[in-house]
C-alpha cells in the first residue's frame, strides 16, 4: 500500500504517521527526517540542505525524487510506504505517479490533514523534539513528564531551528503556494482521498481518521483488530524508528 500524507507543517502528519505504520504495517518515509539527517553531515550537500531547511524553503525536486525512488526500490519500500512530507510540489506529485506506474504500482490513498493557521503556528512554536528518537512534545498541551527531557529515553529536548515565528510564516506561505494544490491534482486523477481537520485533540483526530478509513473501505475489522491488539508503546516506538 502506498499512502501519501498531505497537509501543512504542524497539521499532524508526523503525529499520526507512527500510528498509521502500526495500522497498515508499512514504514514511514519522512523526507523532513531524512533531509535533517543529511544536513547534519559536514559536506557541501549537507550544508546546502541545511540552508533550505533553516529558511523554510523547499529542497530542489531532483534531489527529493532521487531519494524517494531509491527508497521505493529498496527492501524497505517494496511492500508499501507512507510518504510523510512528500510530495510538496506538483512536479514531485507527477514524478511520484510516474515512478509508481513504471513499477506497476499506484497511490492507494491520499490523506490530507489540515488545520487553521493560528493552531498550526501555536503548535509549531510550542513544539520541542527529542533529537534521539524523534518524538515531539507540545509544551502547552502535551509536555514531557520530566523537565524538558524525553519520556522514553531521557534525552534533553530541543527546538527545531525552523520552528521559529519567521520561518513558520515562510513555511506556511510555501505550503499554500506550492503544496496545497497537490490535493486537487490527485483528485483530478481520481486517486482515493480523505480529508481530516486535526484542530482539537489527537484522540479526536485519530478517531476521525479511523472512521474515514472504514468509510472508504481501506481498512476492515480484521486489520483494525490486529492493530488494536498490538501494544501501543511498542508500535509507537517502531513507527518512530522507521522514521529515523
Ligand atoms: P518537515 O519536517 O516535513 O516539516 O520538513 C522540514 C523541511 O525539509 C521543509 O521545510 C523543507 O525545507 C524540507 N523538505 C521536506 N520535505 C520536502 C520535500 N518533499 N520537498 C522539498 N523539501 C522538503
Amino acid at each position: 500500500m502506498y499512502l501519501v500524507l498531505l497537509g501543512p507543517p504542524g497539521a499532524g502528519k508526523g503525529t499520526y504517521s507512527p500510528t498509521l505504520t502500526a495500522l497498515f504495517k508499512i514504514p514511514v518515509l519522512s523526507l523532513g527526517d531524512i533531509l535533517r539527517n543529511e544536513a547534519k553531515c559536514d559536506t557541501k550537500l549537507g550544508r546546502k540542505i541545511e540552508n533550505y531547511i533553516k529558511t523554510g524553503e523547499l529542497v530542489p525536486d531532483n534531489l527529493i525524487i532521487e531519494i524517494v525512488s531509491n527508497i521505493i526500490d529498496s527492501e524497505e519500500g517494496e511492500g508499501g510506504v507512507i510518504f510523510d512530507g512528500f510530495p510538496r510540489t506538483i512536479n514531485q506529485a507527477e514524478k511520484l505517479l510516474e515512478i509508481l506506474k513504471q513499477r506497476d504500482l499506484v497511490i492507494d490513498l491520499v490523506l490530507d490533514i489540515f488545520s487553521n493557521d493560528k493552531t498550526i503556528t501555536d503548535r509549531l512554536s510550542s513544539r520541542w523534539v527529542c533529537p534521539y528518537c524523534g518524538r515531539a512534545y507540545n509544551m502547552m498541551t502535551a509536555p514531557p513528564k520530566k523537565n524538558m527531557r524525553c519520556d522514553f529515553d531521557d534525552t534533553p529536548l530541543i527546538q527545531r531551528e525552523d520552528d521559529n515565528p519567521n520561518v513558520i510564516r515562510r513555511r506556511l506561505k510555501v505550503y499554500k503556494e506550492q503544496s496545497k494544490p497537490i490535493l486537487d491534482f490527485y483528485i483530478a486523477k481520481s486517486i482515493p482521498y480523505i480529508r481530516v481537520d486535526s484542530t482539537g485533540t489527537i484522540k479526536k483526530c485519530w478517531e476521525k481518521i479511523l472512521n474515514s478509513l472504514f468509510e472508504i473501505n481501506i481498512i476492515d475489522k480484521k486489520t483494525y483488530d490486529s492493530y488494536k491488539n498490538t501494544e501501543t508503546d511498542r508500535i509507537h516506538k517502531a513507527g518512530r524508528e522507521n522514521r529515523r
